[in-house]
C-alpha cells in the first residue's frame, strides 16, 4: 500500500537534505508533483498533504483534472509536456505555467490565446542540454534570440529555463550538465528581471540539479507510484 502523504514527506526530506548539503535554503526549491496519468483523487490526496504545484504532460488530461479540482483555487498547474500548436489554446486558458516553450510560433499563440482576465502565462524556455535523441528544446546558442522575442509578448512572463537532461548515472557528469543550465539562467537573469526559475531535476538527478541551483524539481513516480499507461486518458493528447 503506497501512501502519497508518506511519499511526499520523503521527497520533501530528500530535497531539504540536498539543499542543506550545498548550503542552500530548502525553501528555494519548489517541488512540482508530476501527476500525469494519475486520477484527480490521487492529486487530492497530495493536496491534503499540503502539495500545491502540479505538473501535467498531456493537455486534455491536465485540463480535465484542473476542472475536476476547481474547488482548490490555491493549486498551481504547470504544463510540462511537448506542446503542439493545435493544443496551445487549452494550455493558455487553463494552466498557470508552461515549461516547454521552444519556438516563437508556440509563444506567439500562447500570448494571443491567454485570456485577458488571467495573469500573464509564466513560461520557461526548454533547452536541449544533453539529449541528442530528443527533438524537444532549443540549443543554448538559440536562447538569446528566442528570449528576446518572448520578452516582447505582453501576455507571457518569461520566468526561466527548463531541461530534461539525458539519463546519466554518474554524479559528476550530472552536475556538469546541470551547471551549464545554471550558467545559462544566470546570463538570462542579467537581461530579464522576471527570470527566477530553473526547472531541472527529476528522481535520478535531483541532488545534482539542486547543487547546481535548480529552483524547481519535477517528481512523479516517487510521489504517486509507478504509472500505468494502459489506464491513461492521454491517448488523444
Ligand atoms: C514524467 C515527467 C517527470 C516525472 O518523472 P518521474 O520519473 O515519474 O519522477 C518530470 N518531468 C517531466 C518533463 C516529465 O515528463
Amino acid at each position: 500500500m503506497i501512501s502519497i502523504q508518506q511519499n511526499l514527506q520523503e521527497v520533501r526530506q530528500r530535497i531539504s537534505a540536498a539543499a542543506e548539503r550545498c548550503g542552500r535554503d530548502p525553501a528555494e526549491v519548489t517541488l512540482l508533483a508530476v501527476s500525469k496519468t494519475k486520477p484527480a483523487s490521487a492529486v487530492e490526496e497530495a493536496v491534503a498533504a499540503g502539495q500545491i504545484a502540479f505538473g501535467e504532460n498531456y493537455v486534455q488530461e491536465g485540463v480535465d483534472k484542473i476542472q475536476a479540482l476547481a474547488a482548490y483555487p490555491q493549486l498551481v498547474w504547470h504544463f510540462i509536456g511537448p506542446l503542439q500548436s493545435n493544443k496551445s489554446r487549452l494550455v493558455a486558458e487553463n494552466f498557470a505555467w508552461c515549461h516547454t516553450v521552444d519556438r516563437l510560433r508556440i509563444a506567439t499563440r500562447l500570448n494571443e490565446q491567454r485570456p485577458a482576465g488571467l495573469a500573464p502565462l509564466n513560461v520557461l524556455i526548454q533547452i536541449n542540454i544533453s539529449d541528442e535523441q530528443s527533438k524537444s528544446g532549443i540549443m543554448l546558442d538559440a536562447l538569446p534570440e528566442l528570449a528576446r522575442q518572448i520578452a516582447q509578448l505582453p501576455r507571457l512572463q518569461l520566468r526561466g529555463l527548463m531541461a530534461i537532461p539525458a539519463p546519466e548515472s554518474d554524479y559528476a557528469r550530472q552536475l556538469a550538465v546541470c551547471q551549464q543550465m545554471a550558467d545559462a539562467l544566470a546570463q538570462l537573469k542579467q537581461h530579464y528581471p522576471s527570470v527566477d526559475t530553473l526547472s531541472l531535476g527529476m528522481s535520478d538527478d535531483m541532488d545534482a540539479a539542486i547543487a547546481a541551483g535548480s529552483t524547481m524539481v519535477r517528481i512523479g513516480t516517487a510521489i504517486f507510484g509507478a504509472r500505468d499507461y494502459a489506464n491513461a486518458t492521454h491517448n488523444n493528447n
